[in-house]
């Protein structure tokens, strides 16, 4: 396949607005791709070479790419810089500055393999190895593919695509029908690596697809939890007799594989950080007692003088390239197990959270370096509050509550209502925070001249695959969040509605943003609004919106799809009604 092909696709991708649309384009795409290249074509789509978890990860940066566009343009790194400002998108300027006529033609596996080997780069010399490489590439690329090619680099593609509007056009290429879909799903969630469940489909067809497996060092889409505006409301929910009430740590989700002295380490959104963590490495090799192992669990700041857990932001610390080792002896992790995934060859998904707990207090014995949560089994509301409160002395940040029915698998990926989340009251009216996805701006005026005075956040919808909005926020920043906001957002600009993203008229921004950035926001409570789109109801005209909404924090661990979806805060507004 050409790449001029892909260009020429994507191209298309960002001039609808229509979300069928992009599926048949995808789908078209797909169709056309060789096995090996349709992995690739999924890599790139997502703006990637490579499954997200790999460590092929370009490590190009803005810089680099600037300096590549500079030689291939035969001009110096300083007027790209002035044009980016200028421009906004890399893309954009390796089309403007670079002259040449291109000395292709390009096939979509060339590309892959030289950005690999830009990827491979490594040691003294790199930088420039790298910048020369990616000059090649755009030297030989026609202006649509230099504009791809930058973006793709830059780590900047945004084409709107998100993985479940992949799954949906490899469903409808290969399968002509839905019928499958939830089996692309599961093997995409318990593999996380599109580009093998699509060769695998291409290939083998949907009985390959539901061959898929578990296996070491490729990760697994964590379980997500629940919430309920009421602690009474939880176990009628669980709906079973009993429930396990486990402590709720507020640190890394680290989901750890145990491959003889082999170990792996995986972060909530499946990117890999083994050597942020030698200690936890450490403690995984030598007290998990398993030739083979995948645990879930947190990482978490611990101080061993007081014996009291530290705060998320101060495990953040350690989120670092360099002096890895010595922050790791300033600010030690222990990690607390909340479940077993696999075990000496055998996949425990299918397991109840019982079984599964069981054999984790097996293979973890009694070693306080790696220690399975702590926590209690009830079956009535007086229980799961005493746990909680005293998980909230202990400095906790609440529980987590879990079905013990015979049918509590693991469910990969799922966010269902097994587990249930319970955290200190933020507000009256919303018991949690919501994280929401910048897709609009304002400009400000007056004392927030020259940066924006409000952003438009919205919740995913997931039976849709659209962001809807939610509300305008204005409050809650720091003078530095403020000022910091255009460079935050730069990378997501657009200039005009993206595809994905639900506005009415009222609501529509001065700036218009890619789906990309997630924030975590606290307010009052959810209302009908004719004006936000969260759960539009297209008859009565009115949908979902959060008042009083207050910035808490960036969440650049989460990826868009992992916000607060519309269907949550729909169930937090039918409960509120009820109390
Ligand atoms: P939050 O922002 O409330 O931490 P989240 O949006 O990151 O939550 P949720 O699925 O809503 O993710 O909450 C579950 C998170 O809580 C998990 O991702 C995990 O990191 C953390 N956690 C801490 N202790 C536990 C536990 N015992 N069982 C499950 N998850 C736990």
């Amino acid at each position: 396949m050409k790449f001029a092909t892909l260009a020429s696709c994507f191209e298309r991708l960002e001039a609808t607005s229509s979300r069928n649309e992009m599926i048949a384009l995808l789908a078209r795409l797909l169709a056309g791709a060789s096995p090996d290249e349709i992995v690739i074509v999924c890599y790139f789509v997502l703006g990637e070479i490579g499954p997200g978890y790999s460590e092929v990860n370009l490590g190009i940066g803005d810089r680099t790419t600037a300096a590549a566009i500079a030689l291939a343009a035969g001009t110096d790194p300083a007027s790209v810089e002035a044009a980016a400002q200028e421009l906004g998108d890399y893309g954009d300027v390796a089309v403007r500055l670079i002259e040449t006529p291109a000395g292709g033609p390009l096939s979509v596996a060339d590309v892959h393999r030289g950005l690999s080997e830009i990827a491979r780069a490594a040691g003294p010399g790199s930088i420039e190895e790298k910048k020369s490489g990616l000059a090649r590439l755009l030297a030989a690329a026609t202006p649509p593919e230099r504009r791809y090619l930058s973006r793709l680099a830059a780590g900047e593609m945004r084409l709107g695509v998100g993985d479940m509007t992949l799954l949906d056009a490899l469903a409808e290429a290969f399968l002509g029908s839905k019928a499958g879909r939830p089996s692309l799903e599961h093997a995409y969630n318990i593999s996380s690596d599109i580009g093998h469940v699509a060769r695998t489909l291409r290939e083998e067809g949907l009985a390959g697809v539901q061959a898929i497996s578990v296996s070491l060092h490729r990760p697994i889409r964590p379980m997500l939890t629940q919430r309920v505006a009421r602690i009474s409301e939880i176990l009628e929910r669980i709906g079973s007799p009993v429930i396990a009430v486990e402590e709720k740590y507020d640190g890394e989700r680290i989901q750890a594989h145990k491959d003889g002295d082999d170990v792996t380490l995986f972060s909530r959104r499946l990117t890999d950080v083994t050597h942020q963590y030698p200690d936890i490495v450490r403690h995984v090799r030598h007290c998990v007692m398993a030739d083979t192992a995948i645990l879930d669990g947190e990482a978490v700041a611990f101080d061993h003088e007081t014996g009291t857990y530290l705060p998320f932001q101060t495990l953040m610390r350690r989120r670092r390239k360099y002096r890895v080792r010595e922050v790791a002896g300033e600010i030690p992790a222990t990690y607390r197990a909340f479940d077993l995934l696999y075990a000496n060859g055998e996949s425990y998904l299918s397991r109840s959270y019982p079984d599964r707990r069981a054999r984790l207090e097996e293979v973890l014995g009694r070693d306080k370096r790696i220690s399975p949560a702590d926590r209690i089994v009830t079956g009535d509301t007086d229980g799961i509050t005493e746990f909680y409160l005293a998980c909230i002395e202990r400095g906790l940040e609440g529980v987590v509550c879990k079905s013990c029915a015979q049918d509590s698998f693991y469910r990969a990926g799922a966010r269902e209502w097994q587990w249930i989340k319970w955290k200190r009251d933020y507000a009256p009216g919303i018991s949690d925070t919501l994280d929401l996805v910048i897709v609009g701006a304002n400009a400000g005026r007056g004392r927030r001249a020259g940066t924006y005075g409000s952003v438009l956040c919205a919740a995913y919808n997931h039976e849709e695959d659209l962001f809807q909005t939610v509300c305008g926020m204005g409050t809650g920043f720091s003078d530095v969040d403020l000022s910091d906001l255009p460079r935050r957002l730069a990378g997501a600009r657009k200039d005009r509605q993206p595809a994905r993203v639900m506005v009415n008229p009222q609501a529509a921004p001065d700036f218009w943003f890619a789906p990309a950035r997630v924030v975590e926001v606290l307010g009052l409570e959810i209302t009908e609004s004719p004006v936000h789109t969260c759960n539009w109801d297209p008859e009565r005209r009115r949908g979902l919106a959060l008042r009083f909404p207050r910035f808490v924090r960036w969440r650049d661990e989460k990826s868009p799809e992992q916000a607060t979806t519309a269907a949550e805060i729909a169930a937090i507004f039918r409960r509120q009604r009820e109390v």
